[in-house]
């Protein structure tokens, strides 16, 4: 199989056709109408075998989380996303391989209704980049907007995916387990949350890389201080369940892969995020405050610092 009829059979399915879209995948280049009064936003994210993925992970896992990692900084953004564009550099045209990665990144792509209207292929050591195309209508959501003053509000637990990361290759896993796996394998992307919070909340991000060091990034580009508090943080009961209380702390504090946003939100408009979030039956928890100053504190229950620095990943 040619690179060609690889593109055709697996990939090219995954366009959905609208008529947005001017030219489709097979030409030079995709081509799609521009929404009026609407800004476009554009995102990328690369996965790369032994970076972000064991080798022997399930492809069905990694087509689905390649769209869901990246269409969560599209939900950061409040956007609506539309498009995404595979670059896809594999070792070879392995066809079990090719079924089940574009199953996963179909089911995922779909359930967003979005539609891959491009890409590329490439041989070599297996990397997967999907860049995706959205719209917003007015201002995004952006980090740098919290005002001090602002409630903290965080989307779904934390904490579920890091918890997950030991027992993937476990089996059989019990219901706890499972869940927890489920949560790593199969993350949501919290766009229709996102889009509702939109003239809601000041400030919004993805909390990918744990939520103290995302929350960092909060602080530093909204140049204000955080306060946490330990005891509000939430928890699934299935990670209350495999995990002691200090693990799954440190899991929701510290742990990324969750994909849950975190939003800070003024005072007069609380009412309003939680009815939103209501609507969409998307858990949305209080656990801090945006205050003066620089720093990201978490604070236990006694009112007394316990993490002080926020470590997340880092490249490099
Ligand atoms: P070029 O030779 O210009 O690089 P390609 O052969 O890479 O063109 O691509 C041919 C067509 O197939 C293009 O429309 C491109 O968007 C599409 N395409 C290539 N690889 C992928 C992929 N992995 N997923 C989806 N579409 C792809
Ligand atoms: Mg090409």
């Amino acid at each position: 199989m040619d690179e060609f009829e690889l593109i055709k059979k697996y990939f090219s399915p995954l366009e959905k056709l609208d008529n947005s879209i001017i030219v489709r995948n097979g030409d030079d280049a995709a081509v799609i109408s521009v929404p009026e009064q609407k800004s476009i936003v554009l995102s990328v994210d690369t996965l790369v075998e032994g970076i972000h993925f064991l080798p022997d992970t399930d492809p069905e896992v990694i087509g689905f989380r390649s769209a869901a990692v990246n269409l969560s900084d599209m939900a950061a953004m409040g956007a609506q996303p539309g498009y995404g564009l595979l670059s896809l550099v594999i070792p070879n045209n392995d066809e079990a391989w090719l079924r089940n990665f574009s199953l996963g990144l179909g089911e995922c792509l779909d359930k967003y209704d979005c539609s891959l209207i491009g890409g590329d292929t490439a041989r070599g050591p297996l990397a997967i980049s999907l860049t995706m195309v959205g719209h917003v209508s007015g201002s995004p959501l952006t980090r740098d907007g919290a005002k001090i003053g602002d409630t903290i509000l965080v989307s779904g637990t934390l904490g579920d995916a890091s918890g997950a990361l030991s027992i993937l290759n476990k089996a059989p896993l019990d219901a706890e387990e499972k869940f927890l796996v489920g949560r790593y394998e199969r993350p949501s992307a919290r766009i229709s949350l996102s889009m509702n919070l939109l003239g809601i909340a000041n400030a919004a991000i993805d909390i990918s890389d744990g939520l103290l060091a995302d929350a960092g990034h909060i602080a530093a580009a909204s140049d204000v201080g955080i306060d946490l508090l330990a005891n509000s943080i939430p928890i699934s009961s299935s990670l209350s369940s495999v995990y002691t209380e200090k693990e799954a702390l440190e899991f929701a504090l510290s742990g990324g892969d969750d994909y849950e946003l975190m939003y800070t939100v003024p005072q007069d408009a609380l009412a309003e995020a939680y009815a939103m979030a209501a609507k969409e039956g998307i858990k949305l928890t209080k656990i801090g405050m945006v205050t003066e100053g620089s720093h990201v504190r978490c604070l236990s229950g006694e009112n007394q610092d316990i993490i002080l620095k926020a470590k997340g990943y880092k490249h490099f």
